[in-house]
C-alpha cells in the first residue's frame, strides 16, 4: 500500500473492504456482504492521503451487487465535512464501478447515498419528543438490543384517522429517513395550515427507522439476522423480525386508515409510488384513493411522476409478504410504498447533488398534501 493512502470504514454505517491501494490511480475495494446475507450494495468509507491526486477507486465486485443494473448512470456521493454531500464522476465499465475523483482535502468520505447516522436518528427522536402533541413509544427491541421507536403525533382522539408511516426497513435506503425528517418538521410546524388541519383530524404513527441494527452495520437490505424485513409481513417472528412484529402488534391495537412505507430504488431515476392493485382486497374505493393521492402529489411536486414504476407482477408470489400489500389487504385502506431514487430525478435533475437529503426532506414535507386530500375524500369518509 502507498504509505500515505488510507481507507477506513470502522464507523457507524461504514462498509468497505480494501483490496489494495498502491497508488491513487489504483485503489481497489470490495463491498462486503450485508450481515448474514448474500445482499450487498451499500458502501461508505473514508479516504485519507490523496489530496490533489487523481484517484481511481475500483469496486471489483460491483457486478455481483444486489442491483448491479443500478450502477448504470449512477454517480457516487462524497463529502469533506459529512454534512454536504456532492456527486463525483463515476463509471460502470467491465463489471466494475469506478469513482474518478481528485480530493481537494486530505480526508474525504464516499458513500452510496448521503448517510443518516444513528446519532442523528436519536437526535431526531429527542427533538420530536420535545414537540407539543408528540409522544415517543418504545414498542420493542432489535436482536442487538436497540430500541424500536414509534412517534405518535396528533391533537385529537375523537374520530381521528390513524396514519401510519414507516421508513428504512431497508437500512441502506437512507433517503427514507431524510424524508421522515422533513415530514416531521412540517408536521410539527405549528403555523403550517396543512399540519394544523391534519393534526385535528388524524393521529400519525411514525417509525423513522425500522432497522437500526442494519443501519449501523452498513447493510443495504437486512437486519443483523440477515432478514429482509419487507418480506416478513405475513409471518414475522420475535427471533428473526421483531421490528415487524412490534409494529404489527401496535397496528392491531390502534388500527390503520392510511399507510406509507418509505424506500429508495437503486435503478429507477424517478420518485414513484407502488400501490395495491394486485392484492385480493383491491377495489374501486382503494383505486380512487390511490388516484387522488398520486394526482395531488403530482400537482404540488415536480419531483413526483406516475409514468415510471414497478410492473403489476413485480413482486410475484411474494406480494402479500410486502409491508404495503399486507397492510392494504389486512386493513382495506390506502397503502403505498413510496420510492425515491439513489441516482436523481431525471425529470428535474441536479448535476451537483443528484437526489439528495434536502430534496428527500422537501418531498417528505410535501407528502402531507396528498394525505390531507385523501383523508378528506368521500372514499375515506365513507367508512367512518
Ligand atoms: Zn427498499
Amino acid at each position: 500500500m502507498n504509505s500515505k493512502l488510507k481507507i477506513s470504514s470502522a464507523f457507524d454505517g461504514g462498509n468497505i473492504n480494501l483490496i489494495e491501494a498502491n497508488a491513487p490511480s489504483n485503489i481497489r475495494v470490495n463491498i462486503p456482504l450485508d450481515t448474514n446475507s448474500h445482499f450487498f450494495q451499500w458502501f461508505y468509507f473514508r479516504l485519507q492521503g490523496a489530496m490533489g491526486e487523481e484517484c481511481r477507486i475500483y469496486f471489483d465486485n460491483a457486478s455481483e451487487a444486489a442491483y448491479a443494473e443500478g450502477w448504470h448512470d449512477y454517480q457516487a456521493v462524497a463529502s469533506y465535512d459529512r454534512e454536504y454531500w456532492f456527486r463525483v464522476p463515476t463509471e460502470y465499465v467491465d463489471g466494475k464501478l469506478v469513482i474518478c475523483h481528485t480530493p481537494e482535502q486530505d480526508s474525504v468520505y464516499y458513500a452510496y447515498f448521503a448517510p443518516y447516522s444513528y446519532e442523528r436518528h436519536l437526535d431526531m427522536l429527542a427533538w420530536a419528543s420535545s414537540q407539543d402533541n408528540c409522544l415517543s413509544h418504545d414498542i420493542g427491541t432489535t436482536a442487538e438490543g436497540r430500541d424500536i421507536t414509534l412517534l405518535e403525533i396528533g391533537k385529537t382522539q375523537a374520530l381521528a384517522k390513524n396514519i401510519w408511516i414507516i421508513a428504512r426497513q431497508h437500512p441502506g435506503e437512507t433517503m427514507a429517513q431524510w424524508f421522515i425528517e422533513g415530514l416531521l418538521e412540517r408536521l410539527c410546524d405549528e403555523s403550517h395550515p396543512i399540519a394544523r388541519a391534519l393534526l385535528e383530524q388524524c393521529r400519525f404513527y411514525i417509525v423513522p427507522n425500522m432497522n437500526p441494527d442494519g443501519s449501523i452495520h452498513g447493510n443495504l437490505r437486512v437486519n443483523s439476522k440477515g432478514i429482509n424485513l419487507n418480506r416478513e409481513w405475513q409471518t414475522p417472528t420475535e427471533e428473526l423480525s421483531p421490528e415487524v412484529l412490534a409494529v404489527q402488534n401496535k397496528m392491531t391495537e390502534i388500527g390503520v386508515d392510511l399507510f406509507l412505507d418509505i424506500h429508495g430504488d437503486e435503478t429507477l431515476p424517478v420518485n414513484f409510488v407502488d400501490g395495491c392493485r394486485n392484492i385480493p382486497a383491491f377495489d374501486q374505493r382503494i383505486a380512487d384513493m390511490e388516484s387522488l393521492f398520486s394526482g395531488t402529489l403530482l400537482a404540488v411536486s415536480p419531483d413526483f411522476q406516475v409514468v415510471k414504476g414497478y410492473d403489476n407482477d413485480y413482486f410475484g408470489d411474494e406480494t402479500l409478504k410486502i409491508a404495503s400489500k399486507w397492510v392494504g389487504q389486512t386493513y382495506k385502506c390506502l397503502s403505498l410504498t413510496l420510492e425515491m431514487p439513489f441516482k436523481d430525478n431525471e425529470l428535474l435533475p441536479d448535476s451537483e447533488v443528484g437526489w439528495s437529503p434536502e430534496r428527500s426532506k422537501i418531498l417528505g414535507a410535501d407528502i402531507l398534501y396528498p394525505i390531507y386530500q385523501v383523508v378528506n375524500s368521500p372514499s375515506m369518509k365513507s367508512d367512518l
